[in-house]
C-alpha cells in the first residue's frame, strides 16, 4: 500500500495486488467527518488505512461510500459493520448476486473477514446524498449502481470505475446513459478527477472516452493496436450489444 497525498485533506491509498491494475481507496478528512471511498479487497487492508488515520478520526463521524458493487470495491465492508455505508440502492442486491462467483474466481485476493456486508444508506435512481462538504450522486455507466463523489471544498471528483486508463470496462447495454454521466462530469469541470483504478484523469481523457463510446455505438470493428486494450474492447462490444 502506498499513500498519495492529493491535498492536505485528501489521500489516495494505492494497492497493487491486482496487477496490472492499481486500485485506490480514497480518504477525505473533513472538519466534522471522515469519508472512505471504497473498501478494496478486505478488512485487513482497511485496518491498515484506519491505523494510519487514527489520529485524524478522533471525535469525527465516519462514513463509507461504495462507488459500485464490484468485489474490488466492497470486500472490505466487514470492517465497517458499525459505520453508515452509502451506496446506490441496487448495490447490495448486486453484491449478493455476484458474491459466490466472485469468491470462487477472485477469492485469492480476499484479505480478512469473508462476509457480505451490504450498504445501509441507500441512494435512489438519479438521487443524491449531500451535506456541507460532500455531494454523492447516482452516475450509472460502468455499472447501473455507480455513484460519484464530489468534495465541495477541494472540488475533487471521485468517479468509481466510470473512467479508467487505458480503457473503460463496460458491463451493460447502457451506452447512452454512460455518455450522459460522462457529459455531466465535463459540465462539472472539477479541479481534479480520480477514479477507482486511475489517478488524475483529464478532461481530454473524458472526451476521448465519450468518443470511444460513440464508436462502440456504431458497432463497427475497432483496432486498438494493443492486446490488453483489444481484449477489454471486445468484451465491451459483447456487453454493449447484449439484450437488456
Ligand atoms: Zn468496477
Amino acid at each position: 500500500m502506498e499513500k498519495r497525498i492529493l491535498d492536505p485533506h485528501s489521500y489516495a491509498y494505492i494497492f497493487n495486488e491486482l496487477d496490472p491494475f492499481i486500485t485506490m481507496v480514497f480518504v477525505l478528512i473533513k472538519p466534522e467527518a471522515v469519508y472512505i471511498i471504497d473498501t478494496y479487497c478486505g478488512s485487513e487492508y482497511m485496518a491498515e488505512i484506519m491505523a494510519d488515520i487514527e489520529n485524524e478520526l478522533k471525535g469525527k463521524k465516519l462514513y463509507v461510500i461504495n462507488t459500485h458493487f464490484h468485489w474490488d470495491h466492497v470486500w472490505g465492508n466487514p470492517y465497517f459493520e458499525q459505520t453508515p455505508i452509502i451506496a446506490h440502492y441496487l448495490c447490495g442486491t448486486l453484491m449478493e448476486e455476484s458474491w459466490e462467483t466472485d469468491l470462487s474466481e477472485e477469492g485469492q485476493h480476499f484479505k480478512g473477514e469473508k462476509r457480505l456486508v451490504k450498504p445501509t444508506v441507500l441512494i435512489e435512481d438519479a438521487g443524491s446524498w449531500e451535506n456541507e462538504d460532500i455531494y454523492i450522486f447516482h452516475t450509472p455507466g460502468h455499472t447501473r449502481d455507480g455513484l460519484s463523489v464530489l468534495d465541495k471544498k477541494s472540488d475533487f471528483l471521485y468517479v468509481g470505475d466510470n473512467l479508467e486508463r487505458p480503457i473503460i470496462q463496460i458491463y451493460e447495454n447502457n451506452l447512452d446513459v454512460y455518455t450522459d454521466t460522462l457529459n455531466k462530469y465535463v459540465q462539472m469541470n472539477p479541479k481534479q478527477i480520480h477514479a477507482g483504478h486511475s489517478l488524475a484523469i483529464t478532461l481530454t481523457e473524458i472526451e476521448e472516452t465519450i468518443q470511444y463510446i460513440d464508436a462502440l455505438k456504431t458497432g463497427k470493428p475497432l483496432e486498438l493496436g494493443d492486446s490488453f486494450c483489444q481484449e477489454i474492447h471486445e468484451s465491451n462490444q459483447r456487453y454493449a450489444a447484449a439484450e437488456e
